[in-house]
């Protein structure tokens, strides 16, 4: 074995091989890789013992300060920022409501436009919340062109109505001003899921500044943080009311003082037991790694990230030439480049499943297979692993 051979990494010690992974930083396949900066602070930050509750606090202020929030909380996930948010909408921060949820009576139901609805609302129905569907969308049928406007979600408000829920995607209809302008004509705040739009990096503001009153993040995508990790960012007493049905409530009650970020009138009527959120912990090490991932994130400009994606999506591209296929690097959404395959010998199907049960096992985004093709997204990929993708497909096709 020549000298400069790396040791074995963790995952070949523990005996469970790694992917080549060319879908984008999805849970299932492990999220993203994390720069060393980030690693080296989640290693740093497991060496000692720090009071969650402080750390927290100031975690709201920097998340504050990248996303022009009133506060800010690093939760387990996007998904998980979602449960806290809808809790908090629920309850407020009264601790009698706090410690009901799952049940509890009147503002109870959140509505959300029906073309909205997706498997990630588990969510927010595991707060408690009875999730109400708002307008038909026709443009999906074939049948018309319409979707949920904003006026229909306005006219849906009652007093049981706790929040609205949002899917922020580049095609979501109504717009978000619409809905906002509605939900605060009525004194209902919204909750934004915005867990996989970064890039760009100005949406760590856009959905803030347009008043959304609760906005999620996944950590583990885009941002580069450690893979349990998210943001939910918004107003502070709705924030505080997510903070404090996540926090360990594990105290003596005449000890116990809420925190002073989250404090205010009217004042808490007194300690929270453990709430609805407190399975979604977490720990010093996914907050400190989340926080340089972060201030990395928004110290590096869009262009330099997509730059580097581009590359590796180009590369992928021109190694592909004269390969029995059709090759396209599309410019994709929020700026992410992808690398289109059309297999002209096999299903794209096939060359998929083929790639997956390979050695290393390539996963690939398997969203254009009913169209005939592979995508290839750039974001987790090294300059080495296009080089393998390319020559597996080249046999494969
Ligand atoms: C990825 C994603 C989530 C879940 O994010 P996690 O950080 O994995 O919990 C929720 N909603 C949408 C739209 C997503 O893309």
């Amino acid at each position: 074995m020549p000298v400069s051979d790396p040791p074995p990494g963790i995952f070949a010690r523990l005996g469970v091989p790694t992917i080549i992974n060319a879908s984008g930083p999805a849970t299932r396949l492990g999220g993203g890789r994390a720069d060393p900066e980030v690693a080296a602070a989640v290693a740093e930050a497991m060496g000692d013992c720090v009071a969650i509750d402080t750390l927290q606090e100031r975690a709201s202020e920097i998340i504050a300060e990248h996303t022009g929030a009133e506060a800010g909380l690093v939760t387990s996930g996007a998904a998980a920022a979602l449960l806290l948010g809808a809790a908090a909408c629920l309850t407020g921060l009264d601790p009698d409501r706090m410690g009901r949820l799952p049940h509890v009576a009147g503002r109870n139901r959140i509505l959300i436009p029906r073309s909205h609805r997706n498997l990630y609302d588990h969510a927010i129905r595991t707060a408690g919340a009875d999730l109400v569907e708002v307008g038909i969308a026709d443009r999906f049928a074939g049948a018309g062109v319409r979707d949920t406007e904003g006026w229909e979600l306005g006219a849906a408000i009652d007093e049981r109505t706790a929040a609205i829920a949002y899917v922020a995607q580049p095609y979501s209809q109504p717009p978000l001003e619409q809905v906002i302008a509605e939900a605060h004509g009525r004194g209902v705040p919204v909750i934004v899921d915005a867990a996989g739009r970064l890039p760009p990096q100005a949406n760590l503001r856009a959905f803030v500044a347009a008043g959304a009153d609760l906005v999620c993040f996944s950590g583990g995508k885009a941002i580069g943080g450690p893979q349990g990790t998210g943001i939910l960012c918004g107003r502070r007493r709705l924030v505080g009311a997510a903070a404090l049905q996540l926090f360990d409530q594990d105290v003596l009650p005449e000890l116990w003082r809420p925190p002073a970020w989250i404090a205010g009138e009217p004042p808490i009527a007194g300690a929270p037991h453990h709430g609805i959120g407190r399975p979604c912990k977490v720990g010093k090490e996914q907050i400190a790694g989340l926080l340089v991932a972060l201030q990395r994130f928004a110290a590096i400009p869009d262009d330099e990230r997509i730059t580097g994606w581009r590359r590796i999506a180009e590369r992928l591209a021109e190694l592909l030439s004269g390969a029995p296929c059709e090759v396209r690097v599309n410019d994709g959404r929020d700026g992410v480049p992808t690398v289109e395959v059309r297999p002209e010998r096999r299903s794209a199907l096939e060359v998929i499943a083929a790639l997956q049960r390979g050695d290393p096992a390539i996963y690939v985004n398997a969203g254009g297979v009913r169209e005939g093709a592979l995508r290839f997204n750039p974001t987790c990929l090294s300059d080495p692993e296009a080089a393998v993708i390319a020559d597996r497909l080249r046999a494969l096709l």
